[in-house]
């Protein structure tokens, strides 16, 4: 942090940048270290690889992110400009696409700031931590470390926004007394608990309830004597149910609801790929079950992968791979 400090000691043209289909810790941190770096004085630029979901879309600057994937020309005509790029919410490049590679070659200084397990080695400072419940949770350490005057109710509020969702809503084993004493001062400097949890968890579209309610009765299913869970979209059940940005978002958790259950996925096919998104309680490590056999990673109890197969190749090849692990899938 200290290093940190005294690279940000001279006003900088910097770029934050953070994860593809960008969740609340990812819009929150950015939006939170964009805010403090703006009153500090610098040059400042949040991009996105893609869109993000509008419950996420009224932080303070939300209208200053630029989407990479509608503005690549402009992007790269930033970096060549760019002292400082600071990456969050991710930790390998290839986790933002296309960027990653313009990144990669940029001279700026890169900055990782990250609770991710893993870390690929392309930045020059780092702020890492895995037991840290969300990447906000570094910002705020951070931002606190260089000038605790300058974090405001709207600074606050993407933090606490990146905390509760990244969380689970203070469920998680990463919620830390610590966590609480961090939001405890959130909400001194006055963060509304009440209207944040409104917009993150009770906005949702009539569509998207009908796509929850379609994957519970239609397409859940239990496998593994009952210890895991699985739920298939495909690009055709999308459309059917006026699919939008996000909509499937916490789909996941009302499989890994179910008692018994100690691991659920989602599988979702999209146009390029089948995505998956799985979830644990207990010792099982969904990072290590992704990354063996599904490119991905993430943490312990959440992460995801994807496969360049068809539908019905990538689902046999999940349940093959899951059958493999049925003896440690206990709580
Ligand atoms: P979600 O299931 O919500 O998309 O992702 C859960 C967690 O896994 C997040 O922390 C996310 O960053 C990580 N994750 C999701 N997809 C991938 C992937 O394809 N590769 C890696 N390395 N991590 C992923
Ligand atoms: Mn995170």
């Amino acid at each position: 942090m200290k290093e940190i400090k005294e690279l940000l000691s001279l006003k900088s043209k910097i770029l934050i940048t953070t994860h593809v289909n960008p969740d609340g810790d990812a819009i929150g941190s950015s939006l939170a270290l964009y805010n403090f770096l703006i009153k500090m004085g610098h040059d400042v630029t949040v991009v996105v690889p893609n869109d993000y979901p509008d419950f996420l879309r009224w932080m303070k600057s939300d209208e200053k992110v630029i989407n990479f994937s509608e503005n690549s020309d402009d992007v790269e005509k930033l970096l060549n400009k760019t002292d400082i790029i600071f990456c969050l919410d991710f930790n390998n490049l290839k986790r933002i696409n296309e960027l990653g590679d313009l990144i990669q070659l940029s001279n700026a200084k890169k900055v990782l700031i990250d609770h991710h397990l893993n870390p690929d080695n392309f930045y020059d400072y780092k702020y890492h931590n895995v037991d840290a419940s969300a990447t906000a949770e570094l910002v705020y350490d951070l931002i606190s470390f260089i000038d605790d005057g300058l974090i405001d109710k709207d600074i606050s509020d993407c933090i606490y926004t990146g905390i509760l969702t990244d969380t689970g809503s203070f469920r998680f084993a990463s919620t830390s007394s610590k966590v609480h004493r961090i939001v405890a001062d959130l909400l001194d400097k006055g963060v509304r608990s009440d209207r944040v949890g409104k917009i993150i968890y009770e906005s949702n579209s009539f569509d998207k309830l009908k796509l929850l309610g379609y994957s519970l009765s239609k397409k859940l299913e239990i496998i593994c004597d009952g210890r895991a869970a699985y739920i298939v979209l495909s690009r055709k059940d999308l459309l059917d149910n006026n699919y939008r940005k996000g909509d499937t978002e916490g789909i996941v958790n009302y499989a890994l609801s179910i008692a018994g259950v100690n691991m659920a996925t989602l599988i979702i096919e999209t146009k390029e790929r089948v995505k998956f998104s799985f979830r644990s309680s207990g010792d099982f490590s969904v990072n290590h079950f992704a990354n063996l056999y599904f490119n991905g990673g993430g943490h312990k109890n959440a992460a995801g992968g994807s496969l360049e197969d068809k539908l019905s190749v990538a689902l046999e090849k999940f349940l093959e791979s899951i059958s493999k692990h049925k003896k440690e899938l206990n709580y």
